[in-house]
């Protein structure tokens, strides 16, 4: 097997529901995204996936997606106030803890048609979180799709889209 991995640098606000720590208050950190893509075999270039490819498509995802914004739970109740004032923010159906976010950016790489088995978010420079699936019988599906399009694909906590700061989570900019 051959593995790559590359890191994402991006800064991201957010606080957590139902939870008693001080992270139940608004903060925010310089995360760092580390993906890591999986293959039996190489290109023709003699690549797993060229690392301006994933680059180009999560790279770019997460500077619009997530870089900059505040990573809500969508029943946080800061939302209304954060759509009145045109502050930027992004819904999700979970809390934005490490690990979801961590799960948020593979299922995207999935979509993209990238071969990922893992995604480790550093939330700080001594804490991180990784999200890997269970069994590897997905990841041979995504080898395979690699490139492919992802129109149909949702992930799991995927940000929502019902305001206008909300970006769309197919989005096909590959600028
Ligand atoms: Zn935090």
């Amino acid at each position: 097997m051959f593995r790559v991995t590359r890191e994402i640098h991006f800064c991201y606000g957010h606080r957590l529901l139902n939870y008693a720590g001080k992270c139940r208050h608004l903060h925010g950190h310089n995360g760092k995204a580390v993906i890591t893509l999986e293959a039996a075999d190489l290109d023709r270039r003699g690549m797993v996936v060229d690392f301006s490819d994933i680059k180009n498509l999560l790279g770019n995802w997460i500077n619009e997606t997530l870089d900059h914004k505040m990573l809500l739970h969508r029943d946080d109740p800061l939302i209304p106030e954060l759509r009145r004032l045109g502050e930027a923010f992004v819904p999700l159906d979970c809390n934005p803890t490490a690990e979801n976010i961590a799960r948020l950016i593979y299922e995207q790489a999935r979509c993209f048609g990238l071969p990922v088995v893992a995604v480790t978010l550093w939330e700080t420079e001594s804490s991180y979180a990784t999200y890997a699936p269970a069994t590897n019988t997905d990841n041979a599906m995504a080898t395979h799709a690699h490139h492919a399009t992802a129109t149909a694909c949702a992930p799991a906590c995927a940000p929502a889209t019902e305001t206008d700061h909300a970006p769309a989570v197919n989005t096909d900019k590959t600028r």
